[in-house]
This record gives structure tokens, sequence and C-alpha cells, in this order.
């Protein structure tokens, strides 16, 4: 099955779901609210939608609170840029996208509260703010030509189309790892390069002159793609996906077949895909690092004791799951025991922290559409 229709987050409540399960995301968001403020300065200095409506949207927007806050952040900061220009606050229109399978009724939900907060907050004079849904792959066209000042998108661009071709070799891993055959590396990078190059030009139809986007993303800290903060993490799920295989838990051959459609590309690969595709400029690239499990705060020590490593293997393997339960589910089958392969995450991820400490390296891009 295409992975349009395979991929999304875990739905619903439960303690494994999405919702419950967005911390790290969270963390993410807050930490670009600085670059956010600066493009939509940006924006609102070009005059481009004062007095009439400004038209945003969240490109993977997940189906979890980080939706609205992400809705709300952006609101206040216009507002507040058109406080300080003496100008009348717009009008919004939010749109929110993500894949079919996204589970978009638990954002409907909030829309109550998060209509009352903005009313409360803002008075009547704000308004009508305006939230819609628009399933479908950002890989694909999703809104009219010249329809949108504002292309938000946080934590997701680093999801390819599809599993890169030829990587059949890849046996025993499920991202490039440490061990891959280079054609792993290099079939990565070319769908990374083939996707980004598509995201690109389909957004330049879509966002009208002088609009913006703001792209916050996994990547990795340095060129070489074996390096730890791309493949540690998933060497750790490869590896208790084979102590499963060795307990007869899933075939060898299930194993060998499974690929993430995940690339984390280095900085480099992301300003030459920009330049070479043309349509934006880039304002401004800043990176920062989260720690795997983001009730860590622990940004000094290079390992974790043994009690912590189990702590923030826990912490991390909860949040994994959420995000790859629904993929895991779809090629191993239904039959799979999560529970157990997470348990065995856990461990591993736990000896691996207490060894050396990993971080999630993200990549924040604001970009200017040209002409
Ligand atoms: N932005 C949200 C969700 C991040 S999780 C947050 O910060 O909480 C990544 C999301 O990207 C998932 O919901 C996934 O379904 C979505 N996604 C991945 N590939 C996509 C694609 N091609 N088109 C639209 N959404 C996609």
């Amino acid at each position: 099955m295409a992975l349009v229709n395979i991929l999304h987050m875990t739905p619903g409540h439960e303690d494994s779901s999405y919702a419950k399960n967005s911390l790290l995301q969270e963390t993410v968001i807050q930490k670009a609210i600085p670059c956010l403020n600066h493009t939509i300065k940006g924006i609102a200095s070009r005059d481009i939608f004062l007095d009439g409506c400004f038209k945003i949207a969240d490109l993977g927007c997940g189906s979890s609170r980080n939706t609205l806050l992400v809705a709300s952040n952006i609101i206040d900061i216009v507002i507040e840029v058109c406080k300080e220009n003496n100008h009348k606050p717009p009008q919004f229109q939010v749109c929110l996208n993500d894949l079919f399978g996204n589970d978009f009724n638990n954002l409907f939900k909030l829309l109550p509260e998060f209509y009352a907060k903005l009313k409360r907050e803002k008075g009547e004079n704000v308004g009508p703010c305006i939230v819609s849904a628009v399933p479908g792959s950002f890989y694909g066209r999703l809104f009219p030509d010249k329809s949108l000042h504002l292309v938000h998108s946080s934590f997701s661009v680093h999801w390819l189309s599809q599993v890169p071709e030829g990587i059949e070799n890849n046996t025993l891993n499920i991202y490039p790892a440490k061990t891959s055959p280079p054609n792993v590396f290099q079939a990565y990078a070319k769908q990374f390069r083939i996707d980004f190059t598509n995201f690109l030009k389909l957004r330049s139809k879509e966002i009208v002159r002088g609009g913006c986007m703001i792209l916050t993303f996994l990547g990795r800290s340095v060129a070489d793609p074996t390096s730890d903060d791309n493949c540690s993490l998933w060497e750790q799920l490869a590896q208790s996906l084979h102590d499963m295989v060795k307990e007869g838990l899933v075939r060898e051959s299930n194993l060998n077949s499974f690929n993430l459609p995940l690339h984390y590309p280095c900085v480099d690969e992301v300003r030459d895909a920009i330049k070479n595709e043309g349509s934006f400029s880039l304002d401004n690239l800043t990176v920062f690092q989260v720690n795997w499990d983001p009730q860590d705060t622990d940004y000094t020590n290079t390992n974790d004791s043994i009690d912590l490593g189990q702590k923030h293997g826990r912490n991390t393997a909860k949040h994994i799951r959420a995000v790859t339960e629904p993929l895991l589910t779809s090629h191993f089958g239904n039959s799979i025991n999560v529970v157990a392969l997470f348990k065995k995450f856990e461990k591993h991820l736990a000896e691996h922290l207490a060894n050396k400490k990993t971080r999630y390296f993200n990549i924040v891009i604001s970009l200017t559409k040209n002409e």
C-alpha cells in the first residue's frame, strides 16, 4: 500500500497515542518561536496581508494540542505586529494539513476551546479566525495558486514521500546505519533531494509573492551520514527488532524488507536544494539540539547514569512508539507484539544513553518566495 495511506501518528487518546506523547514536538515548536517571530515581522513589513485575511497553512500538523498551539503562536505574533504598526488585525484562515489517516477528529474536538480562548484573550475586534482541514500529501498540490501568506511545518518534512528504491541490501537495518552499504546513504540522500525540491516547487505555486515558509525538521549535525545523531536511535530500534527475530517473534525476511521513509539532512543538503530549486531565498537557518527524552533537561553531560539512562530510555521509547506504531503494524502485521518490542527498545536506548548521550539535531529555516 502507498505510504500516503499508511503513515500517521497513533490516533486516539490512549496512553500510546500521539495526542498523549508529543512533548518532544512541543519542545521543538517552542524553540522555533524566535524564528517564527522574525519571519512574521518580515511579512508584515512587506504589507502583503494588512487589512485583509492572513492565510496560514500548517503542513504535517499531526493530531495533538501542538497543532493549535502553533496556530495560536502565529496569531499572537501577527496581532502584536499589527499593534506595533497601528494596523487593524487581519482575519485569519488556518488550514491544517496532514495525511489521510491523521486523527483530524481529535483536532476538531479541540476547536471550541481554541475559539473561546481566542475570543477571551483578543476580544471581539480580532477575527474571524476560520480553521479547516486539508487532508493530503504535502508532496502534491494542496492549495490554489498564490493563496497562502505563511506556510509552517514542524517535525514533518524529514518524512519522505516513499522508502528510497534500491536499498534491498540494507538488511537488519531499518534506516541508514553505521553498518549500511554506501548505496543506502546515497539512495536516502537522493530521495530527500527529489522530495524536498518537489516540496519547494509546489509551495512556490501556492504562496503569494513575498509570502514565507518556516520549516523545522530533523537533520544531522555533520555531513558524514554515519554520525550518531543520524543513525543511533534507529539502530537501537533495528536491534530490538533483531532481538525479536532471534526469539522467533518476527520473521527475518520481514525485518530485511523494512526501512523507514525518513531522512535527516545536513545543513548543506538543505542549502543546496533551496539554491538549485530557486523559488525561495533562505532568510535564516538556525539549528538546535533536543534531548531524546524531552523531559530530560540536562544538556551538559555526555552520558547518563544507569538509572537516568533507564528513565530517559523509557520516555524516548514512548514517544517513538506514538510515531512508528502504525508503520510497524502495517509492515509486520497486527500480530507483532508492540509492547515486547518497545520494552527491548527501552533497554537498548538506556544502554546507549549510559554510554553516550545522543540528541536530536533540528534545523529551522525561514524562506521568502522570490519574484
Ligand atoms: N507538526 C505536528 C506533527 C509532527 S509529526 C507536531 O509538531 O506535533 C509528523 C506529521 O507529519 C505526522 O502527523 C505525519 O502524518 C505528517 N506527514 C508526514 N508525511 C506527510 C506528507 N507527505 N504530507 C502530509 N503530512 C505528512
